[in-house]
């Protein structure tokens, strides 16, 4: 008798689990779909220069992501108001990566922090034996399966301008992607297994490739910054994937295939901006 008891309590237990999973799957389906306003829209074409060159078949997904983005993503103003144009802005840019991939959101984080401008954070650094905290200028960070901060100043700026290869909320978002094989080391979680010898043979070469490039101040395509770490690399290659995806292709074309075929989407085939 107990024995049933416990049964029935475990029968329960995985109806109810998978009831829930079934309620809120639905409710994210229901939200991916609702309709777009159109002072939502009238704001990524203000302010999101990557939005008007997507092609057509990719905007409704774009605008089922950023709904979802928006309801899970809690931001936090620092020194700012949060209004929708901030929240619009953001979400616009860092759905871009998720436009054809596996996953509709970022998951294990919640928080995005918003600076008014570049902000100051503290840093250690070592000059010889001796630690020195200094203050250093950001315009974002994105902490390991923790929160975004972001610079509005920066994101603006960097989201106006779609082809200067600077875009902050693109790299710290890549750097989420980046987190969730488990480390932030520029080696994301890619689509097939038989995928990861090239992209690590490739991502390998270019950075070296860039290192060299940045020492004799000769790098065009991808800012140095990129020649900083292997995870700096990936996330400054994804602003210039897409900001500057057809000189990329033209100039690192095993960078731009990796890149193409890790994001599924091939962004020097879309519209150019208006000051081409
Ligand atoms: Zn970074």
């Amino acid at each position: 008798m107990p024995l049933i008891i416990l049964f029935g309590l475990l029968f329960a237990a995985v109806a109810a689990y998978y009831v829930y999973k079934r309620v809120i799957a639905a409710r994210l389906d229901k939200l991916y779909l609702q309709p777009f306003s159109n002072a939502w829209v009238a704001l990524l074409q203000k302010n999101v220069s990557l939005y008007s060159r997507l092609p057509p078949s990719l905007i409704n997904e774009l605008h089922g992501c950023i709904q979802l983005f928006l309801n899970e993503k809690h931001f936090i103003g620092k020194g700012i108001e949060i209004s929708d144009e901030i929240r619009l802005t953001i979400a616009g840019n860092a759905c871009i990566l998720l436009l054809q991939s596996q996953i509709r959101t970022f998951p294990n984080f919640k928080t995005i922090i918003v600076y008014p401008d570049t902000y100051a954070a503290k840093q250690i650094s070592h000059d010889g034996n001796i630690q020195v905290l200094e203050d250093s200028r950001r315009a974002g960070e994105s902490w390991f399966r923790g929160p975004i901060v972001l610079s509005w100043g920066d994101t603006l700026r960097g989201s106006i301008n779609s082809k200067d290869g600077h875009n902050v909320v693109i790299h710290e978002f890549t750097h989420k992607l980046d987190e969730q094989s488990g480390n932030m080391d520029g080696l994301p979680v890619l689509r097939e297994n038989a995928h990861y010898p090239e992209w690590a043979s490739v991502l390998n070469e270019e950075f070296t490739s860039l290192k060299y490039r940045a020492e004799r101040g000769k790098n065009s395509v991808m800012d140095k910054y990129g020649a900083v770490s292997a995870s700096e690399f990936f996330a400054v290659a994804t602003e210039s994937f897409f900001e500057k995806s057809a000189q990329m292709k033209n100039k690192l074309p095993d960078l731009y295939e990796q890149l193409s075929r890790f994001y599924h989407l091939d962004p020097a085939s879309w519209n150019s901006t208006k000051d081409d």
